[in-house]
């Protein structure tokens, strides 16, 4: 398995790296007036829980539609919005799209699951981020424990002082913490110890292969047990096939995320589909 412990060795895989010189500079001068110009979007994918059957959450993610350029993929965009600080602003906008979504759904009395907002570590860095936050859930009037942010390992691990300081203020406030793409960084069970985190998301490189793949059925089997001996409620995320939904219900992994169940959708679509799923819920028991 060269493949995968090369992948596993290295850095995340950024797609901005691919982009040549010229076309990265054109976009990241585009990147520069996304906001003024109304290009970006937020779409939604849905959680489920393997124990009640009900959606546990929604993620929030970017999109980008360039007139110019077309539609560019977050995995390409979001390197070049940390490498000219745009994100700073891009990320607020998102945090605040996604919880205005939310105080919409709620008042319309459609739902009122947690939202998921992906934060990169430039924004988690900023020693106002908490502030930040504190400030778009009073303005939209989301509770606190509506919210969750996903944050990735590296920022954790290379910045375990600084970032430390930041969620304890979140849990302070009451909003939870995921940690994103789970098993692709350096993972220590110290560090997940200490830090005051509520949830693991398994990478999806663990979860491609299942069930037949024996290495990556050990490993994902690892990181449930871990997670839940720290109390951690753990989600495998980009599941695609009914067989692996039923390989991790059966090893009891909590929730579930991926195109099996629904692909990232926007704002008005996301609701028609929890209340669907609420609805056949509630007439199947
Ligand atoms: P992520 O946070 O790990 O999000 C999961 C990604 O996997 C999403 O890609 C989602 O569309 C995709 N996915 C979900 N289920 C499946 C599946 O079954 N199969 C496959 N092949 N893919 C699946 P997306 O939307 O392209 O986003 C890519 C990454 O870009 C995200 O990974 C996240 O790291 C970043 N990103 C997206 N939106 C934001 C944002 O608002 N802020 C920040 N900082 N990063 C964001
Ligand atoms: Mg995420
Ligand atoms: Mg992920
Ligand atoms: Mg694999």
């Amino acid at each position: 398995r060269a493949k995968a412990v090369g992948r596993r060795t290295s850095m995340r895989y950024d797609a901005a790296m691919d982009l040549d010189v010229q076309r990265r500079a054109t976009l990241s001068a585009a990147l520069r007036t996304v906001l003024d110009r109304n290009e970006l979007s937020m779409v939604y994918q849905p959680r489920l829980s393997l124990n009640g059957g009900h959606i546990a959450g929604v993620e929030a993610l970017l999109r980008w539609h360039s007139p110019e350029h077309g539609q560019i993929h977050p995995t390409q965009f979001i390197p070049l919005t940390e490498e000219n600080g745009m994100i700073l602003e891009i990320g607020q906008w998102a945090l605040r799209e996604a919880c205005r979504a939310l105080a919409t759904w709620r008042s319309a009395g459609l739902m009122d699951i947690p939202i998921a907002v992906n934060v990169s570590s430039l924004q988690l860095l900023r020693g106002d981020f908490p502030q930040v936050v504190e400030r778009v859930l009073a303005q939209t009037g989301i509770p606190a424990n509506r919210l969750e942010l996903e944050l990735t390992e590296s920022v954790l691990m290379d910045n375990p002082a600084e970032s430390s300081v930041s969620l304890q203020q979140f849990r302070r406030l009451g909003v939870n913490l995921a940690i994103d793409d789970f098993g692709t960084g350096y993972s220590s069970l110290s560090y997940l110890k200490r830090l005051p985190i509520t949830m693991l998301k398994i990478d999806k490189e663990f979860i491609d292969d299942l069930p037949r793949d024996t290495d990556d059925a050990a490993i994902t089997t690892t990181i449930i047990a871990m997670g839940h001996s720290l109390g951690l409620t753990v989600v495998a995320e980009g599941v695609e096939t009914a067989s692996q939904a039923q390989w991790l219900r059966d090893h009891r992994c909590d929730e579930i995320q991926g195109y099996w169940l629904a692909e990232p959708m926007p704002a008005e679509s996301i609701a028609q589909f929890v209340q669907a799923r609420s609805w056949a819920e509630t007439t199947a028991s």
